[in-house]
């Protein structure tokens, strides 16, 4: 379901290059931060697949407050530190088999050298003017406090704000000087105001580019929708300079005091780490200049926090230096922990190191981030739901599946039986094969993951209904040919499963016999004839135990506690983020923070006349020129009912079939943008939490 026309399908004759949001070089990374590196491994890796020629790259970000402020409070230099934690970003990504073809840092030769390239353009090119501005000022720090040295009011929405943004809002970017009742977060006081002259960079002038260029762009829906709004809405010219030492100097001489924004030199890094892949391999193995110059396809995976920076700042920059600009971005949702939003100052969250130090293989954990939901809805994780997704889908279809066949393969025919792969498998294979191409090409992991698992089920059933254990004796060909069969979807599984899995489909692939890697497979390998023999199989995944999933919900809770015990005490509450995964902002909400309960009591009888019913969703589909509403078709049992909600940026459309909802259905029918809604679906917050029953009440049903 492609929105735009405008691109070829993967693969594409030109390269791509698949990046993810640089982690601030400021902290230790936890699952909210992985689901992100490894959404965009896997995507590259489905890429390599399909036989595209790609490369995945990123950096850590050494630049900006959120390192200088957590720099200055442990009293060390800011470029040390940063190195710090890039060095340890070095080591963990690895450990999830998150393979970055090249991993730079923002600080580096590379992307200050290009950076100041690219500045430089846009200022030959009259993108960038000088204004004088209201700068924060701390009088008793003797110092300018940009971005996240300064907190105050959103003026847009009046929640706490960051001097650069409103993380707990509404979560504009905010411009110098935007912030009401500014306080310094060094001192804690009232935050003066001082006039300065920055530097613009004229982002109103690009409105009509950005236009086109959402028009065409893929990736996920709120990716071109929040984008649109703002674009509605006005847009500002930014200010990219600032008052700090750490950065990359402006580079003219008059601006030896200012340094650049670290949202101008931190997309940079994307290029910069693209162009050190090409030194280091030759452009004749893959061209950085052909993607960023040329028309290469470029694919951004970020957390939905930094669409602004990437939807807007970012293609207006490259537009106006004259680069090329990206086909796609996926911005992700948020993970929450049993339900509630991740807090890294609450220590509701799970660390890599800890995730890691349980024992647990990385692959389980990329298999559960990349299947749990689409990519840009939020993800619960809970040790509970880890557990059901490993014991039911890895251990039970997929393990099971290929440790039966294979053994069964190994003891019988030591290896791979002499006979033809059957009409219906190889159709099947091919099904699974289209299922993986159009995941890559809808930027749906969820599919290409599942492309493997329905394969495996697939298999299951295949064996379970031909039952070759009672064929060997009397019917020794047709035993042979079930178990050819099986060996070949067992192959066709590694390849498939290799982008989400990458060393169980390598270990697969080793015990099918095979040389090499299976990373280096392609989707026609998925149906060429495994080696001739190979040796006994071990099983792939084990069980994860109930005992275990109650120790470690203990020391979940635990940890929780304690932080919630400390927190009384200290007033840390600076977290340590990332620009390409923020926590949610959906923590449980306090009571302070909810609306009070209506004053008004109604009566009994006045609740009975609200006819509520469970209903099920049959179709969903945007509504041209509505960015938030879909038209649904809900079944509620006595009819289906048209009712238009507004789902469309909290939800994958795509993923609204089937899901069971409340329906408000005796409320007036509205037209809503010339499309009749007849009743209402339920939901819950700003995030549209749908409703739904726990039991099996079918639709119809009566909610008293
Ligand atoms: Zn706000």
């Amino acid at each position: 379901m492609k929105e735009s026309m405008n691109h070829e399908e993967f693969p594409t004759e030109t390269p791509a290059v698949v990046t993810c949001g640089l982690p601030y070089a400021n902290g230790d990374l936890h699952i909210g931060h992985l689901r992100g590196y490894i959404g965009a491994d896997a995507f590259n890796r489905s890429l390599r697949t399909l036989g595209q020629q790609s490369a995945y790259v990123c950096g850590s970000d050494m630049h900006g407050t959120p390192v200088a402020v957590n720099a200055e409070k442990e009293g060390v230099d800011p470029e040390a530190f940063a190195l710090e934690w890039h060095e340890q970003y070095e080591e963990t990504f690895p450990q999830f088999n998150v393979e970055f073809d090249n991993y730079g840092h923002t600080h580096d030769e590379t992307n200050t050298e290009l950076t100041r390239e690219i500045v430089r353009t846009l200022d030959e090119e009259g993108h960038i003017y000088e204004k004088e501005i209201q700068v924060a000022y701390d009088p008793d720090a003797d110092q300018y406090l940009p971005d996240r040295y300064v907190v105050g009011t959103c003026p847009y929405c009046g929640e706490k704000a960051r001097g650069d943004e409103c993380d707990e809002g509404c979560q504009r970017h905010l411009e110098p000087g935007e912030v009401e009742d500014p306080k310094s977060s060094i001192t804690g006081n009232s935050a003066e105001y001082r006039e300065r002259t920055h530097k613009f960079f004229r982002v109103s002038a690009f409105e009509e580019y950005l236009t086109e260029f959402l028009d065409g762009l893929e990736g996920t829906s709120n990716a071109r929708n929040q984008p649109r709004q703002w674009i509605e809405d006005g847009l500002q010219d930014w200010c990219i300079t600032r008052d700090m030492e750490w950065g990359i100097d402006y580079p003219a001489e008059a601006t030896d005091d200012l340094v650049l924004y670290v949202w101008v030199d931190a997309p940079i890094e994307y290029i910069a780490s693209t162009k050190q892949y090409t030194e280091r391999v030759g452009a004749d193995k893959y061209d950085w200049e052909a993607v960023w110059k040329d028309e290469g396809e470029i694919v951004h995976v970020i957390g939905r926090d930094i669409i602004q920076h990437h939807a807007i700042f970012w293609p207006a920059m490259l537009e106006g230096a004259d680069y090329n600009t990206p086909r796609a971005i996926a911005a992700t949702g948020f993970i929450t922990i049993n339900g509630k939003g991740l807090s890294t100052s609450r220590n509701r969250a799970i660390w890599a190191n800890e995730y890691l130090d349980e024992g647990f293989h990385p692959d389980l954990l990329r298999y559960y981030l990349t299947t749990t939901g689409g990519l840009q809805q939020d993800v619960d994780f809970s040790w509970d739901a880890f557990q059901e997704k490993v014991n039911g889908e890895l251990v039970g279809n997929v393990g099971n599946f290929l440790y039966r066949s294979l053994l069964f393969a190994h003891r019988n025919y030591e290896g791979t039986p002499d006979a033809d792969v059957s009409e219906e498998v190889a159709s099947r294979i091919e099904g699974a094969i289209e299922e993986f191409r159009e995941g890559v090409n809808d930027y749906s992991l969820r599919t290409v993951a599942r492309s493997a698992l329905e394969l495996t089920k697939f298999g299951n059933e295949y064996i379970q209904r031909n039952e070759p254990w009672k064929l060997t004796d009397d019917e020794p060909e047709r035993a042979a040919e079930v178990i050819r069969d099986c060996v070949q979807i067992a192959k066709a599984t590694a390849v498939l499963f290799e982008p989400v899995a990458p060393d169980k489909a390598q270990q697969v692939w080793e015990q099918l016999g095979e040389d090499g890697a299976v990373a280096d497979a392609h989707l026609k390998d998925a149906l060429a004839a495994p080696p001739r023999s190979f040796d006994e199989p071990s099983e792939l995944f084990s069980k994860v135990e109930d005992d275990r999933v109650a120790e470690l919900d203990e020391k979940l809770e635990a940890k929780i506690a304690t932080a919630s015990e400390d927190d009384v005490t200290t007033e840390d509450g600076e977290d340590e983020e990332s620009t390409s995964e923020r926590e949610a902002a959906d923590e449980a909400p306090t009571a302070a923070d909810l609306e009070p309960i209506a004053d008004e009591r109604i009566s009994f009888e006045e609740f009975l006349e609200l006819d509520m019913r469970v209903g099920r969703i049959e179709t969903a589909e945007g509504i041209e020129g509505a960015d938030e509403l879909v038209r649904l078709e809900v079944d509620i049992g006595v009819e289906t009912r048209q009712i238009v909600a507004g789902l469309k940026q909290l939800h994958d459309v795509d993923e609204l079939p089937g899901t069971q909802v409340i329906v408000m259905a005796n409320l007036e029918p509205a037209e809503l943008f010339g499309v009749e809604s007849n009743g209402m679906v339920l939901a819950a917050g700003e995030e549209a939490d749908l409703l739904t029953t726990l039991g099996d009440a079918g639709p119809g049903t009566k909610v008293k």
